[in-house]
């Protein structure tokens, strides 16, 4: 038998959808105070008859016939036949705490926000500080709240799945007296999602552990004797796949995973690229891999600061730099059509060239270099003329809007960009959002054929929630020759921290620092992307 609770929740949804959708501010209201009385109402409908229904406030014979299916069936074919209008995102939205119909109508509407993950990257980006109704406290909760409904929803990025393994790690030595806990499987590897946390525990005897509820991630424990742990991280970091091509048998001893792989004729292979797909060849002729490490990068590229969506001033954001061992960095805010983001009109950015040149002349210990990120237009221009563009060290090209195109469409659209002349590199090639965004689809061959033609590196957008270029199409595009930038995206100092997940990404794909333009010195990388 259906609640009133239940049938309740299906009035009120019926209500924000129809909110949504502009439908008249009374037949709106009437959902609602339905909705209302009959969560209050202290005998359960379903028991009752339709007259004494029609008795209750706010039913009247418009409604009767609704909360009678409702009894009946459990559903509303009504709200079905309305949802079916809006996107399955802002329902998704309309189900997160705090934010009700007229928010979410407001960022569908001003933001063209369309689902729970693109709201939460607008909170990193600051988009909603200036949104009439929102601010600075308000996006603080909302993003919080969608971090809360991301990590809730079975899958999690990195940086979160792997916080959870130190902590859980933590716990585990402290209340077990565990000395050799590791992490192995899935985040070993450093995959850029995660559904489990894999651990090696290393213990004479099998420890009994009661529970790790706690843990807003399954938690897999493996043990192993002190003497076979090389053996079982091996097993245990996997993949599966990249263990069947390897022999195992009799090696359960051995002292370190390099001498299972000396044993099986290869050098080591770095877990990030245990995927069965490009250690093979990267390893053929048994030279050790070289693969890039975070210390390689020398230049901050990509970062965004108050002229724009950032955080921090540009000297702010240079001394950060700075602080991490940086040599160079270069200023990339938006352009112009990102009025969203305060891009830079033409002034501004005349401006903003003044600045750095000033900040230079004070010799920070960092060389600024001035550079933007600038849409890509639907149809493949860019938003400035010749000149402005000329005016630039460093031109990133990137996709902010119009993200829903056919696979067609959207790498004409990136070809365009390649071809110009102005271009140095494309920003997050396919707008993918990881756990919230699929990217647009891409004809990669001929987009990293195009890079090769016309000198244009690709970004690894270090961002965890972008992770874009793909690091499985990032290896095919090493393989073909295409460099690479290894760039945070950072919207304020704190993002820098971000190139060390573009780096797993560069790793799993089987980077080295030469095939990376900003492993190099300043001068070095203006060469590098010299048209
Ligand atoms: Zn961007
Ligand atoms: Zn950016």
């Amino acid at each position: 038998m259906i609640s009133n609770k239940e049938i309740a929740a299906i009035f009120n949804l019926t209500g924000e959808v129809l909110t949504l959708l502009d439908e008249n501010p009374f037949k709106v209201r009437s959902y609602f105070a339905a909705a209302q009385s009959i969560k209050n109402y202290p005998v359960p409908l379903a028991t009752l008859s339709e007259d004494e229904i029609l008795k209750i406030k706010g039913i009247g014979k418009n409604l009767l016939p609704k909360v009678m299916e409702i009894i009946r069936t459990g559903d509303l074919e009504f709200l079905h036949r309305k949802a079916e209008k809006i996107p399955d995102g802002i329902l998704e939205l309309l189900q997160i705490k705090g934010l009700g119909p007229k928010k979410v109508k407001q960022l569908w509407q001003e933001l063209g926000i369309t689902s729970p993950g693109e709201l939460l990257y607008a909170c990193y980006e600051n988009r909603l500080v200036d949104l009439k109704g929102f601010g600075q406290k308000t996006q603080e909760k909302i993003q919080k709240t969608l971090e809360f409904y991301f990590q809730n929803k079975h899958k999690f990025h990195y940086p979160a799945a792997f916080e959870y393994a130190l902590e859980i790690i933590n716990f585990l030595k402290t209340k077990y007296n565990l000395e050799q806990i590791e992490i192995t499987g899935v985040l070993r590897r450093k995959c850029e999602t995660v559904k489990h946390i894999d651990l090696l525990v290393c213990s004479e005897q099998e420890v009994i552990i009661e529970n790790l509820d706690f843990s807003p991630i399954p938690v897999n424990l493996h043990y192993s004797p002190p003497e076979q742990k090389a053996f079982r991280q091996l097993i245990t970091t996997g993949s599966q796949q990249h263990l069947e091509k390897l022999h195992l048998k009799g090696f359960e001893f051995a002292e370190t995973e390099e001498e299972i792989y000396a044993k099986n004729h290869l050098p080591y292979i770095p877990p990030e690229l245990r995927e069965n797909l490009f250690e093979w060849e990267l390893t053929k002729n048994q030279h050790p891999i070289n693969l890039i490490e975070e210390k390689d990068i020398k230049g901050l590229v990509h970062c965004h600061t108050v002229w724009s969506d950032g955080t921090n001033t540009i000297e702010e954001m240079a001394l950060a730099a700075r602080d991490k061992g940086m040599e160079y960095v270069v200023i990339t805010d938006h352009s112009k059509s990102a009025f969203y983001a305060n891009g830079l009109s033409e002034e501004r950015i005349i401006q903003q060239q003044k600045e750095i040149k000033r900040l230079n002349d004070k010799n920070l210990g960092i060389q600024i270099l001035s550079g933007i990120e600038a849409d890509i237009l639907p149809d493949g221009s860019l938003d400035y003329d010749h000149n402005v563009l000329q005016s630039f060290d460093v031109v990133i090209a990137s996709v902010h809007s119009v993200l829903h195109m056919d696979k067609h469409k959207a790498t004409g659209r990136i070809l365009k960009a390649i071809e110009n002349p102005h271009v140095h590199i494309i920003g997050h090639i396919s707008g993918r959002l990881l756990l919230s965004r699929l990217g647009y689809e891409l004809d990669y061959d001929k987009i990293f054929d195009a890079c090769i033609q016309n000198n244009v590196i690709l970004e690894i957008n270090a961002n965890p929630m972008r992770l874009d270029i793909d690091w499985k199409q990032a290896g095919k595009a090493r393989e073909k020759g295409v460099k690479f930038s290894i760039n945070p995206d950072a919207h304020n100092a704190e993002g820098i921290n971000h190139i060390q997940y573009g780096v797993n990404t560069a790793r799993k794909a089987g980077i080295t620092p030469d095939n990376v333009v900003n492993c190099l010195s300043a001068d070095e990388f203006k060469n590098a992307i010299k048209k």
